[in-house]
């Protein structure tokens, strides 16, 4: 970089101003699915472009090293640009790569993994290179969620907006159709949309923490076709909730119909309270044989078909023979443990959030799989009183332990444990490619290798990834 262009941009030693205009070349893509530009060694952010564009911008904000710029004009389009299905791809925080065809999408997911595994997690690159197997992709990368969750606010003129939240804001851009959601919910959001309107009651407002309904969520059984309609609502009375109920019930496969109360000024969506207005008060699916119930406040994985395939791995990685005895730590509602207890002597699935737990236990029930037992607490607290307490001799020395946390990756502690433990094998299942090859290191560092990994595409059009990873105990003769 030039001093002259030091002197002429100010004091801060940044070599361009805000509001300049740019012209450059898209080289590479972020974490958060935006093109990146490079010049002269300073980076460029830019929301909408992908790697191949060349561009114009406008400069919105410049530091030292890098900048972020607005999208003016593709100049020059990339090869691998493709024409978004939905109109709203480019405001939406869920689509980032929408405009991305979607082997390139797989491609910088697939790089993103190894990119954070030799960086952060300290692996040969020539080595990764030899044990990643290939991204499992999507058939079908659209329709894919079997939960969908839509904002209900109102306008500056007393529309009604239901849609989603605008990147990274609590603005609501008003939408009937979203290209990742099942056609089933798209179609629900417009009878509810007609409901509301007829309705007396008030879209809540985010700002006063006036109205009566706030989000609408709908899941879908995969397999089973069941459906659950959950209205988060600011409190019980809602008005002509009969009417809404004879309207959902023609739709084939309506089983549950629930209102969430949520009357606290806060980001989350849901309270912790669910009254079932209409039928039970969980729907059914399937991953694999294995039948799960999900009541409105369990996590469930959103990508049915894909999720089979990434447990399945797991599955495989676990290399389990029927004796063995296997944790899965941070279970949910005990999908992967269920679905490793046929292969194995007794499990032992742990999971902090209770509701999710007693979810864990009555799938065990209606499987009749009777290996698997639950605990509920932090796995990090769990993993060490079960090494500590006779009660829990049985279960103390795994084989195998499974980790899938949430983003934040493993706790310390819980690593600490699993070394302490010393498993032949550690199946790591991941959605943050970051803090897993953080926790890959720590593992790496205290006696296992990396001996297989594999990405698994889970979110077509955002820029989210799931990886399982094998880690195997190194025995002495393999250490020089
Ligand atoms: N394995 C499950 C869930 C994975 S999501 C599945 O595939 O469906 C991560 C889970 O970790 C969530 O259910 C979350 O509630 C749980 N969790 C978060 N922090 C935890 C902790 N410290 N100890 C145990 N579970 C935790």
């Amino acid at each position: 970089m030039s001093a002259v262009r030091y002197d002429k941009k100010g004091s801060r030693g940044c070599p361009f101003s805000k509001n300049e205009e740019i012209k450059i070349n898209i080289d590479d893509i972020g974490v958060n699915g935006e093109g990146i530009g490079h010049t002269d060694g300073y980076a460029f952010f830019v929301n909408g472009a992908v790697t191949g564009d060349y561009i114009r911008a406008k400069v919105l904000k410049a530091n030292k090293n890098y900048g972020y710029a607005k999208l003016l004009e593709i100049i020059s389009p990339s090869p691998y640009r493709t024409e978004p299905v939905c109109k709203n791809a480019d405001k939406c925080g869920g689509c980032t790569l929408q405009h991305l065809t979607y082997e390139k999408q797989l491609e910088y997911k697939e790089n993103k993994v190894k990119n954070c595994l030799v960086r952060i997690g300290g692996i040969g690159k020539e080595y990764l290179d030899s044990i990643m197997q290939p991204i499992i992709s999507m058939e079908n990368p659209y329709n894919y969620r079997n939960k969908a969750q839509f904002p209900v606010g109102q306008g500056k003129n007393g529309e009604i907006l239901i849609g989603f939240f605008a990147g990274r804001t609590h603005s609501i851009i008003d939408t009937s159709f979203c290209c990742i959601q099942s056609e089933v919910s798209n179609h629900i959001v417009g009878i509810l949309r007609n409901w509301i309107k007829r309705s007396r009651n008030k879209p809540y407002n985010e700002t006063t923490g006036e109205g009566d309904i706030r989000h609408i969520i709908i899941r879908n059984g995969y397999v089973t076709g069941e459906i659950m309609v959950c209205l988060v609502v600011t409190h019980k009375d809602i008005k002509g909730i009969n009417l809404l109920i004879k309207e959902l019930v023609k739709l084939p496969g309506m089983t549950s119909i629930c209102l969430n109360i949520n009357d606290e000024k806060t980001n989350r969506i849901m309270g912790p309270e669910v009254v079932t207005v209409y039928g039970r008060d969980y729907i059914e699916g399937k991953i694999g044989d294995i039948l799960f119930r999900i009541s409105p406040l369990s996590f469930y994985q959103v990508n049915p078909i894909q999720t089979e395939r990434l447990y399945k791995t797991a599955l495989d990685y676990a290399s389990l023979t029927g004796s063995e005895t296997v944790w899965d730590m941070y279970c949910g509602i005990g999908t992967i443990s269920l679905f490793l207890a046929g292969r194995a002597k007794a499990v032992l699935g742990v999971e902090i959030v209770p509701q999710a737990i007693e979810d864990a236990k009555k799938n065990g029930e209606i499987n009749n799989i009777s290996n698997a037992v639950f605990l509920c607490g932090a796995a990090e607290e769990i993993a060490e009183k079960v090494c500590s307490d006779k009660e829990y001799s049985y279960i103390a020395n795994p084989d195998v332990i499974v980790v899938d946390p949430p983003r934040k990756g493993c706790d310390k502690k819980l690593l600490d444990t699993i070394l302490n433990v010393s498993p032949e094998r550690v199946v790591y299942v991941s959605c943050d490619p970051a803090t897993l090859a953080r926790d890959v290191k720590i593992l790496r560092d205290g006696g296992y290798e990396l001996v297989k990994a594999r990405a698994c595409d889970m979110f077509g059009m955002s820029g989210h990834v799931e990886t399982v990873c094998l880690l195997s105990k190194q025995k002495p003769d393999d250490v020089i």
